[in-house]
């Protein structure tokens, strides 16, 4: 994967444009990476004038802790979406009475 180093990213676009994958994006004016995407060809560092991004090499256990973080964000967002539904639902059933 690869990291962004926000502070001298000016926003370019030229990573996004010559990332064969799709891996990056950008955000607010900065690049953003996808690591499910990238493949680590490094295409995005010779294409970056400001030297803004670097690769990362991950153990196994990172990639583990990476999708334990995201598994927890996805479960947050879906207890989240379950209240809203459950709200709407007793408002429902109290318009009905
Ligand atoms: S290393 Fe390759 S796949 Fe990964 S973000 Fe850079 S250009 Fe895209
Ligand atoms: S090429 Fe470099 S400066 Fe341009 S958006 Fe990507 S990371 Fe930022």
């Amino acid at each position: 994967m690869v990291r962004i180093n926000t502070e001298r990213c000016l926003g370019c676009g030229s990573c996004v444009q010559n990332c064969p994958t799709g891996a990056l994006t950008l955000f607010r004016k900065k690049a953003r990476s996808n690591t499910n995407k990238c493949i680590g060809c490094e295409i995005c560092i010779s294409a970056c004038p400001q030297g803004a991004i670097e690769i990362v090499i991950l153990t196994e256990i990172d990639e583990l802790r990476m999708k334990m973080q995201s598994l927890r964000k996805r479960t947050r967002q879906l207890s989240q979406e379950l209240d809203r539904f459950s709200q709407m639902k007793d408002r429902e059933r109290k318009q009905n009475l």
